[in-house]
C-alpha cells in the first residue's frame, strides 16, 4: 500500500515542503502539494529525484573501527575491551565492522583517556548543518558539558558565518528578516552574490515570477553573468572582492543626493552622522571610481541608478556565498545593513534583507550554539572556543588530540587540504557520524552509520527562520545522530536522560526559550504544511525588527567599514590589466555540497559526474588544452576540463567543488574574512598548467 508522507527536503536551505510516496518501506515518488507554503507546489531536481541516497548500498549500516587505531590502542586499552575487540570481524583490509555497543565504549574509553592525558582543551567537535536541530544542540552540549571544552563549530565557518556577524553588529539578529513570500510585496529586490537559480531555486522562481510579472524591478549583481541576469532590469558584473566597494559606492550616492529616510534613521538608528561622514570622505566610494577599472567602466553608471531605485523603492536585498567569503565578507554585509537602516528598507511588509543560506539547517545549527562563541539561543558561552580554522591549528601544534564530526566533510569542503590532512594525521582519535564513506569517515578511526533526515524525526530551521518539523519516511535501524552522542556520553557520566529526539527538543525550549519557547512539537505538527517562523510564542513571527532592532538598546548601528584596494581591482586600477587568472567557486543545480547523496541518484551524476573548469571564451588562446590544472602555493588541483563560456569575463574562471577527485580546496589556503575567518573561495590568484592528452600527472 502506498502511503503519503510530509516531511521537508534535506538539501538545501531553502527549506522546502516535501511529500513523498512510500511503499514497503521504500521512498517511491517525492514531489511538492500544489500549495505547498515553501515550494509553491514546485522542487528543484534535487529535491524531485536525489533521494536514491536512502537506499543505496554505499550507505553505512554499522559502526566500523580502524584496524589500525586496535593495533595502537591494544596495549592500553582495558582488559574488557581488549576481550571484545579480539572478536571483530574485518570488513576488509582497514575496517572492521563493530557491534555498536563496542563502539561507542571504544570512543568513550579513549576520550576519556585524551582528556585526563592532554586536557579538556583537547577535544574539538565540528557539527555539520545537515543535521537536525535536536543533534546539532547535543553535540554542543556534549562538547561543553560533557568534554567540557568550548572548541565547537559547524559549517557554517565555510559559509554564512560572516552574515551573522554583520547582521548582530548593526542590527541585532543575524537572520532573514522577511518571509520569501514578500518578494511579493516588495518592489525592488537586489541580488548580490547569489547563484539563486542554482544555489536556491525555488527562491529564484518567486524572483523570475516578480520580475516577470513587473511587480518588482530586479537587479543583479555578481562577478559573472549568471541566469537570474536574464531577467534583471539591471545586471552588474562586478571585478573580483569588490563588493564592499560596490555597496559603500551605493551608499555614497543614496548620501550624496539626500534618498536616504530621516525619519527612520532619527527614530530607529544610531551614528549614522559620522558613518555618512566617513563614506563621504572615502577616496573609493565615489561610483566614479570604477571608471579606473578596465572592462568594469559601467558600473560607474549603473550604481547610481542601482542606488536611486533601491532607495526609492519597497526593496530588498538577497546575497549568498559571493557576498561572505571574501576577505571583508563580514563588512559587506555590515554595508548591506547600511543600505537598509539609511531608506528605512527594514522591518517592514516587502522590506528587507535575506542572507540565502546554504544547508537545510545551518540557521537552526547556529541557533542551537553549534558556534565557539555562542551557546544556545546566541547566549555568551561561558567560554570562548576555537574556530575551525584555529583548531586545525591546535592540531597541527599538538593541542588537539580529539575530534568529533557530524555530518560535515571537513577534509573535502574546507579550504587547504594538505594543511587539513597533516592535522588529521596528528589526531590520536577522529570519530565521524555520516551517511557513506566520505573523506572525513575514510580518515576516522570510529565511523558510526546514521540515520539520514528522511529516516527520522527532527526540527529543522530554513532560511527564512521556519521551523519545520520533519517525520520519517521510512524506518531503519540505525542510530540517530543525537543518539549517538547519547550513548557516549552514557558511559563517560551518565547526564544524557533522552529516549527520543523530542526530549530533546523540550531541553531546547529551555535552554533557547526566546526563540524556541513555544515551539512544541505539538504545536509544529499541527503547522507541519506552513512551519513556524522564529521566535515562536504563542504565534510565530514572519518579520522581525518591526517596531525596534535585537541590539541592546533596540536601535540599528550604522558600521562604516572603507574597502582595502587589493586584488583584481587592484591590478587593474593602478596598472591597467594583469596577466594573471582569478578563480571563484560555487554550487551547480544538480549537486549538494560533496555531492555524498546526489552522486547516489544516476539521474544526478550522469548529469554532472566531475566538476567543469568555465573560462571566457576570449581565452581560447591562452587556454590550448582540454584539460588544466590550478595551481597555488597551497596545492594544486587534479585535471579539470575547461569549458569556454561567453558568461565570463576574459582572465577569470569558474569551478564548482562537488567532487573530491577535482581537489579544488587543496588551492585555497588561509586567507579569510577578518572578523569570522571564513574562507577566501571567491577570489583566488591561480596558474594554468595544462595538460597534454596521455600525460600522467
Ligand atoms: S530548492 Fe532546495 S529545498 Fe527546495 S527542493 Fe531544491 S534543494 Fe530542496
Amino acid at each position: 500500500m502506498i502511503h503519503d508522507i510530509a516531511s521537508v527536503c534535506t538539501y538545501c536551505g531553502v527549506g522546502c515542503d516535501i511529500t513523498a510516496q512510500v511503499e514497503d518501506n521504500k521512498i517511491q515518488k517525492i514531489y511538492a502539494q500544489s500549495d505547498g507554503y515553501v515550494s509553491q507546489g514546485k522542487l528543484c531536481i534535487k529535491g524531485k529525484y536525489g533521494f536514491d541516497f536512502v537506499d543505496s548500498d554505499q550507505r553505512i549500516r554499522d559502526a566500523r573501527v580502524k584496524k589500525e587505531f586496535i593495533d595502537k590502542n591494544f596495549e592500553s586499552m582495558p582488559r574488557e575491551l581488549q576481550a571484545r575487540s579480539k572478536t571483530l570481524v574485518a570488513l576488509d583490509d582497514t575496517w572492521y565492522k563493530a557491534n555498536y555497543e563496542f563502539a561507542t565504549s571504544l570512543a568513550a574509553w579513549k576520550l576519556a583517556t585524551i582528556k585526563e592525558e592532554y586536557g579538556r582543551y583537547s577535544f574539538y567537535a565540528s557539527g555539520g548543518a545537515r543535521t537536525s536541530c535536536e543533534s546539532g544542540f547535543l553535540l554542543q552540549k556534549f562538547t561543553r558539558e560533557t568534554m567540557e571544552s568550548p572548541n565547537i563549530d559547524n559549517c557554517a565557518r565555510v559559509c554564512h558565518a560572516p552574515s551573522l556577524n554583520g547582521m548582530a553588529a548593526t542590527i541585532g539578529e543575524g537572520a532573514a528578516t522577511n518571509p520569501y513570500d514578500d518578494i511579493y510585496e516588495t518592489e525592488f529586490m537586489l541580488v548580490i552574490g547569489s547563484n539563486t537559480t542554482e544555489a536556491h531555486p525555488i527562491v529564484a522562481n518567486r524572483m523570475i515570477d516578480a520580475a516577470r510579472k513587473k511587480t518588482a524591478e530586479l537587479v543583479v549583481c555578481d562577478v559573472r553573468n549568471i541566469q537570474l541576469g536574464k531577467f534583471a532590469k539591471v545586471e552588474a558584473v562586478l571585478p573580483y572582492e569588490s563588493n564592499l566597494l560596490f555597496l559603500n559606492a551605493i551608499a555614497y550616492v543614496i548620501l550624496k543626493e539626500y534618498l536616504y529616510d530621516d525619519s527612520f534613521i532619527d527614530t530607529r538608528t544610531k551614528e549614522f552622522e559620522s558613518y555618512r561622514d566617513s563614506i563621504l570622505d572615502d577616496p573609493y566610494a565615489n561610483p566614479e571610481f570604477f571608471r579606473s577599472l578596465n572592462g568594469y567602466e559601467q558600473l560607474a553608471d549603473q550604481i547610481p541608478y542601482i542606488a536611486r531605485t533601491y532607495a526609492a523603492k519597497k526593496s530588498m536585498i538577497f546575497w549568498g556565498l559571493g557576498i561572505t567569503e571574501n576577505l571583508d565578507g563580514s563588512y559587506a554585509v555590515m554595508a548591506i545593513v547600511n543600505l537598509a537602516l539609511m531608506t528605512g528598507n527594514i522591518g517592514k511588509v516587502g522590506a528587507g534583507l535575506m542572507p540565502l543560506r546554504g544547508q537545510n539547517n545551518v540557521q537552526g545549527t547556529c541557533d542551537m550554539g553549534c558556534l565557539p562563541y555562542y551557546g544556545p539561543d546566541y547566549s555568551k558561552p561561558k567560554e570562548e572556543g576555537l574556530k575551525t580554522p584555529d583548531a586545525i591549528d591546535a592540531m597541527l601544534e599538538d593541542k588537539i588530540k580529539a575530534m568529533m564530526v557530524m555530518g560535515e566533510d571537513i577534509a573535502h569542503i574546507h579550504p587547504n587540504q594538505n594543511k587539513i590532512n597533516k592535522a588529521l594525521e596528528n589526531l590520536e582519535l577522529l570519530i565521524t557520524q555520516e551517511l557513506f564513506m566520505t573523506q572525513i569517515a575514510k580518515k576516522s578511526d570510529i565511523v558510526f552509520g546514521v540515520k539520514s533526515a528522511y529516516e527520522k524525526t527532527g526540527v529543522y530551521v530554513n532560511a527564512m527562520r521556519r521551523l519545520h518539523l520533519s517525520q520519517p519516511l521510512v524506518e531503519n535501524n540505525l542510530p540517530d545522530d543525537w543518539e549517538v552522542l547519547r550513548d557516549i556520553e552514557n558511559k563517560l557520566k551518565g547526564d544524557f536522560l533522552f529516549n527520543s529526539s523530542e526530549d530533546v527538543w523540550e531541553q531546547v525550549r529551555v535552554e533557547a526559550p526566546y526563540r524556541y519557547g513555544g515551539a512544541s512539537y505539538k504545536k509544529l505538527e499541527k503547522h507541519r504544511s506552513k512551519g513556524m517562523q522564529w521566535p515562536v510564542a504563542k504565534v510565530d513571527t514572519p518579520r522581525l525588527h518591526l517596531e525596534s532592532f535585537r541590539t541592546p538598546d533596540g536601535y540599528g548601528y550604522f558600521k562604516y567599514n572603507g574597502y582595502q584596494l587589493r586584488g583584481q581591482v587592484k591590478m587593474l586600477h593602478e596598472d591597467g590589466g594583469y596577466d594573471k587568472f582569478f578563480l571563484t567557486t560555487g554550487r551547480i543545480l544538480i549537486h549538494y555540497n560533496n555531492a555524498a547523496q546526489t552522486i547516489q541518484t544516476p539521474k544526478l551524476k550522469e548529469k554532472h559526474s566531475e566538476d567543469i573548469l568555465l573560462a571566457s571564451i576570449e581565452d581560447k588562446d591562452k587556454i590550448k588544452t582540454k584539460q588544466v590544472m590550478l595551481k597555488t602555493k597551497y596545492g594544486q588541483t587534479n585535471p579539470l576540463t575547461v569549458k569556454f563560456v561567453k558568461t565570463i569575463k576574459t582572465q577569470t574562471l569558474f569551478c564548482s567543488f562537488h567532487h573530491a577527485k577535482s581537489k579544488i580546496n587543496y588551492i585555497f589556503g588561509d586567507e579569510s574574512d577578518l572578523n569570522t575567518k571564513t574562507a577566501l573561495f571567491k577570489s583566488l590568484e591561480v596558474e594554468i598548467i595544462e595538460v597534454n592528452e596521455n600525460q600522467e600527472c
